[in-house]
């Protein structure tokens, strides 16, 4: 028999836990081709499934485009979350629904979530070098040398031995510019600023690898599309 056991399949989308599926199966309320299911070992075809008469959420892997707004946390157990955005059972997927790295609370810009291990990996592990380009704005003028020092990939950050990697930057305006790092380290440009004598005062990120906010407002987010999370387009 294919397919994946019921109480599993609903409960790693996170309807609710496994014991609770057989609640579900006894008030009538999954059916199967038109056809309320009662056992909860049975296997499945997600597309067959209805629960309370809609079809099942997202049976598939999920990959997102969001704009982050300032002020909101990549983390699973803050008030302030990222995940606050999103459909609430999300939260309880299995494998997790989770952010490809990490933005700061007061950096806002293009992040993508995923339920795809694999493809989270793909885009975060260091051996692909994905570009992430950052708009930057600084306390102090430029001083000057930060282009060659940056492109140098001999920046030391502090308590760290292995200087960051090369990262273009392309100066916009004395206190403003564009900067594209290959790598992601812990509150990386700050702390590549800070190692410069100065202070971002607000960072947004424009891009990761191939994707754009487009007209994604703060706090909004859309599918990928599978040329898109398939990398084909
Ligand atoms: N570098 C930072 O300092 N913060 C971010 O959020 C991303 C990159």
């Amino acid at each position: 028999q294919h397919g994946e056991r019921v109480d599993h399949l609903l409960s790693r989308l996170g309807y609710c836990s496994r014991s609770e599926v057989r609640d579900l199966l006894r008030e009538g309320r999954v059916l199967a081709d038109g056809l309320p299911l009662r056992k909860a070992s049975v296997k499945v075809d997600p597309a067959s499934l209805r629960v309370d008469d809609e079809a099942l959420d997202h049976p598939y892997p999920l990959y997102v485009l969001y704009h982050k707004p300032l002020g909101k946390v990549c983390a699973h157990d803050d008030p302030r979350a990222i995940y606050q955005d999103f459909p609430p059972r999300w939260r309880y997927r299995r494998p997790s629904f989770s952010s490809v790295g990490r933005l700061d609370r007061e950096t806002s810009g293009v992040l993508l979530l995923t339920d795809d291990g694999d493809w989270l990996h793909r885009w975060t592990s260091p051996r692909y070098a994905i570009p992430r380009r950052y708009r930057v704005l600084l306390q102090n003028p430029l001083r000057g040398d930060e282009v060659a020092i940056l492109a140098s990939g001999s920046l030391l950050l502090e308590g760290e031995n292995s200087p960051c990697k090369a990262a273009e930057m392309t100066p916009l305006s004395p206190v403003e510019l564009q900067l594209t790092l290959y790598e992601g380290r812990y509150h990386e440009v700050r702390r590549m600023f800070a190692a410069l004598d100065n202070l971002v005062l607000s960072l947004h990120r424009e891009a990761f690898g191939p994707f754009t906010l487009g007209d994604l407002a703060p706090g909004q987010w859309r599918e990928l599309t599978e040329i898109e999370w398939r990398g084909e387009g």
